[in-house]
């Protein structure tokens, strides 16, 4: 495993290293509902310490984290509430545990909308984390839905940063074949949840989102000219909706690169998106750290990309999205506070 000099930082923030926007963590009083699948092994063992030695060992300076299993995992029907407000409590946490090490992009209780804009005030508003993380559906409803548009509407008005994760979906024994969902399932829901965010019209009326899509797009960016000839010609409102057309709001998109550090991918999603638009993402816990660390080596002898694109993509994009990280930002907003240490409502 390669070495790094942990702890290189300039006035308590890391002035180094990856920035991971796609790392994964399961709060510890949440730890022990989960099933004892070998997939859900990392997320078992998690912890901040855990994290971050991993991360020392990898040259990731920052991780910022999401918990995007779904809620039912943890037991009863109403369980979406507690997990989200549970999970990015612990995330503040770490944050503030060890400034710089960590962001966090909030769980929201969808599909309920009323609890998701009030996790949305208190988790940006309160806790002050990076942005919140969209599933591509919950229970079926997904991104683009009408009924999520005040969700959207919100978090435009915000200016958020939106991580997107794949789910199942909801049919996903229909078609999974009897694998796992992650192998094939992940990257289909990622390019069904994108391809309806922007036929439905939600990316057209949400310019201010910073949405990163996962996985280099899914298959996004090897579709685009399908979706948006087919679109164009078959799809009724497809032109009033989506005005500027499907492949000028995917352009506008980020994109990470977790599990598709290849030129097979990279050449597809450069494509599409300059190479400020990628970012770095390890999927750590629920990829193996001998797997993230085989990735980076892949990213880092990538034939298409040269040193100053690599130097974007695993650092310096994400500053422009997180401000908060460069070496230069104000202490004032480096430390995230819980709200019992906070009266001050957004
Ligand atoms: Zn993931």
């Amino acid at each position: 495993m390669a070495q790094r000099e942990p702890g290189l930082t300039i006035g308590g923030q890391p002035a180094s290293g990856r920035i991971d926007v796609h790392a994964h963590y399961v709060p510890a009083d949440l730890q022990a509902s989960l099933p004892a699948a070998p997939v859900f092994r990392g997320f078992v063992t998690w912890n901040p310490e855990a994290a971050l030695e991993m991360m020392d060992r990898q040259g990731i300076g920052t991780a910022i984290l999401s918990m995007v299993l779904p809620t039912a995992m943890f037991g009863a029907d109403d369980a979406a509430g507690r997990v989200a407000r549970s999970s990015n409590e612990a995330a503040a946490e770490a944050i503030r545990s060890h400034p710089g090490r960590f962001g966090g992009f909030a769980c929201l209780p969808l599909p309920d909308v009323d609890a998701a804009l009030a996790e949305i005030d208190y988790a940006l508003g309160t806790l002050r984390l990076d942005g919140v993380v969209l599933l591509t559906n919950y229970d079926g409803v997904y991104l683009g839905d009408s009924s999520l548009d005040p969700v959207f509407a919100d978090l435009n008005r915000r200016k958020a940063v939106v991580f997107l994760h794949p789910a199942p979906p909801a049919s996903v024994e229909n078609t999974s074949l009897g694998y796992m969902p992650a192998l094939i399932e992940f990257v289909f829901d990622t390019t069904r949840a994108v391809t309806h965010l922007a036929l439905s019209g939600t990316l057209e009326r949400c310019p201010d989102l910073r949405l990163i899509i996962p996985h280099a797009g899914g298959t996004i960016p090897f579709l685009v000219d399908r979706i948006s000839l087919l679109a164009a010609r078959f799809v009724p409102g497809a032109q009033t909706r989506a005005p500027a057309g499907v492949e000028t709001y995917l352009r506008r998109l980020f994109y990470e690169l977790a599990i598709s550090t290849t030129p097979h991918a990279v050449a597809s999603v450069l494509q599409l998106a300059d190479p400020q638009r990628l970012l770095y993402g390890s999927d750590w816990p629920a990829l193996d750290e001998a797997d993230v660390h085989h990735l980076i080596q892949v990213l880092d002898s990538n034939p298409l990309l040269q040193p100053a694109d690599r130097a974007k993509i695993e650092r310096q994009n994400a500053l422009e999205l997180f401000p908060r990280l460069k070496p230069d930002a104000p202490s004032t907003v480096t430390a995230p506070v819980r709200s019992d240490q906070d009266t001050k409502a957004p």
